[in-house]
């Protein structure tokens, strides 16, 4: 499972999914995997990265920023889906 933000979707097809009973809508919410891709592939955004490789990386695939701790990037995004 997924928490994301999910920005209008480009899916025609408003049945709510089989697996995680998300249906295509704007907002936060904790789908499948399926749901969260839409169609597209899964790519892994990297924190603490060089400035050498930022300037070679594609532009919003990482930062040179650390990354917060792992339990609080969850407690932040559960929180934000019960809000
Ligand atoms: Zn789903």
């Amino acid at each position: 499972m997924v928490i994301h933000l999910m920005g209008p979707s480009k899916t025609y097809n408003l049945r709510p999914c089989e697996r995680c009973g998300f249906k295509p809508q704007a907002g936060i919410f904790k789908t499948c995997l399926d749901c969260f891709l839409d169609g597209h592939s899964l790519y892994r955004y990297e924190y603490d990265v060089s400035y050498l490789k930022l300037v070679f990386k594609r532009s919003g695939s990482c930062s040179i920023r650390d990354c917060r701790p792992v339990n609080q990037v969850v407690e932040t995004t559960y929180r934000l889906l019960e809000d």
